[in-house]
C-alpha cells in the first residue's frame, strides 16, 4: 500500500487571478526529486479519498513543500475547494511520483499549468548555478495567466520565451506552439526537450517535434 502522510497548509500565495501557491509543512524524511508529483486530497471526511496528482514546485532542500494549483470553476471539483480553504487546513498526500526529471540542457515547452514541474527544476538548476542555456517556451491564452513571469524572467533572461494564443495585442509572440515556431525556436533538434501541458498540446508538440527530426527518446513528457 501507498504511504499516505497528512500536512498543514502553512501559507497561501495568490499568483495569477486563478493560480495560487500552497506551502506546507514537510513530513520527516520526506524527500522528491524536482520535477515529481504526489496525489492530494483534503484531509476531510468526505474529501480524502478524491485525490487529484500535483506538482511539487519548491526545493528539495527547504523545510516546507509547495503547491502550485490552477483553480477550475467546477464546484464539485478539488481545486474550486481548494480556493476557498485557509491555512491550517490539511492535506492528505502520497510518497512522490512521477516521470519528469531534468536529464541534460535542453528545451522546456510548457502549456499553462503544465509549467509546474518546471518551476522546481528551474529553481534547483539555479540554486546550482547551472541554469546554462536551458531555454523555456511558456504558452499561455493571456498575458495575465503566466505564472511566476518575474521570477522565470530573473533565472532565464532572454532564454525565457512567452506565447500568448489569445490576446492579439500582446507584445509577445501571438499564435501557437506549431511546427513553424518551433523550427524557428529551436536551433538543434539533437537536444533533450521536455513537454509538458494538456494532453492535446503535449501530442501536437510531440509529433511536430518528430516531424523535425528531434529523437523520440530524447522527448521527456508526463504521460
Ligand atoms: C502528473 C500530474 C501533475 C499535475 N500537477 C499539477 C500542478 O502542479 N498544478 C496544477 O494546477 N495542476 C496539476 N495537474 C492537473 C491537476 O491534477 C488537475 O487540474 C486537477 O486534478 C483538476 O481537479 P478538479 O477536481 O478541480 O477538476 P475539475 O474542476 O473537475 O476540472 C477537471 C478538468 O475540467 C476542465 N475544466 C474545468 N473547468 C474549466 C474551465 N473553467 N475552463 C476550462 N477547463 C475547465 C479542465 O480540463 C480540468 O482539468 C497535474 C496533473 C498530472 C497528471
Amino acid at each position: 500500500m501507498e504511504n499516505t502522510h497528512i500536512v498543514t497548509v502553512k501559507e497561501i500565495i495568490s499568483r495569477t487571478h486563478d493560480v495560487k501557491t500552497f506551502r506546507v509543512t514537510k513530513p520527516g524524511n520526506f524527500s522528491f526529486t524536482p520535477g515529481q508529483a504526489t496525489d492530494l486530497s483534503l484531509n476531510r471526511k468526505d474529501w480524502k479519498e478524491n485525490k487529484h496528482p500535483f506538482t511539487f514546485t519548491g526545493l528539495p532542500s527547504d523545510d516546507y513543500l509547495e503547491f502550485t494549483i490552477k483553480i477550475y470553476t467546477n464546484p464539485q471539483g478539488l481545486t474550486y475547494h481548494l480556493d476557498t480553504i485557509e491555512t491550517g487546513e490539511e492535506f492528505e498526500i502520497s510518497d512522490a511520483w512521477g516521470a519528469i526529471e531534468y536529464k541534460s540542457e535542453g528545451v522546456f515547452i510548457a502549456g499553462g499549468a503544465g509549467v509546474t514541474p518546471f518551476i522546481s527544476i528551474f529553481r534547483y538548476l539555479n540554486k546550482q548555478n547551472k541554469i546554462g542555456n536551458n531555454v523555456l517556451i511558456f504558452s499561455n491564452q493571456t498575458e495575465d495567466d503566466i505564472i511566476l513571469k518575474d521570477e522565470f524572467e530573473k533565472i532565464l533572461g532572454k532564454n525565457f520565451i512567452n506565447v500568448i494564443t489569445r490576446q492579439p495585442e500582446t507584445n509577445y509572440y501571438y499564435g501557437h506552439v506549431d511546427k513553424f515556431f518551433l523550427e524557428k525556436e529551436i536551433k538543434d533538434f539533437n537536444q533533450q526537450v521536455y513537454v509538458c501541458g494538456p494532453d492535446e498540446f503535449t501530442k501536437n508538440i510531440l509529433d511536430s517535434l518528430k516531424e523535425l527530426g528531434a529523437d523520440a527518446e530524447m522527448l521527456v513528457f508526463e504521460k
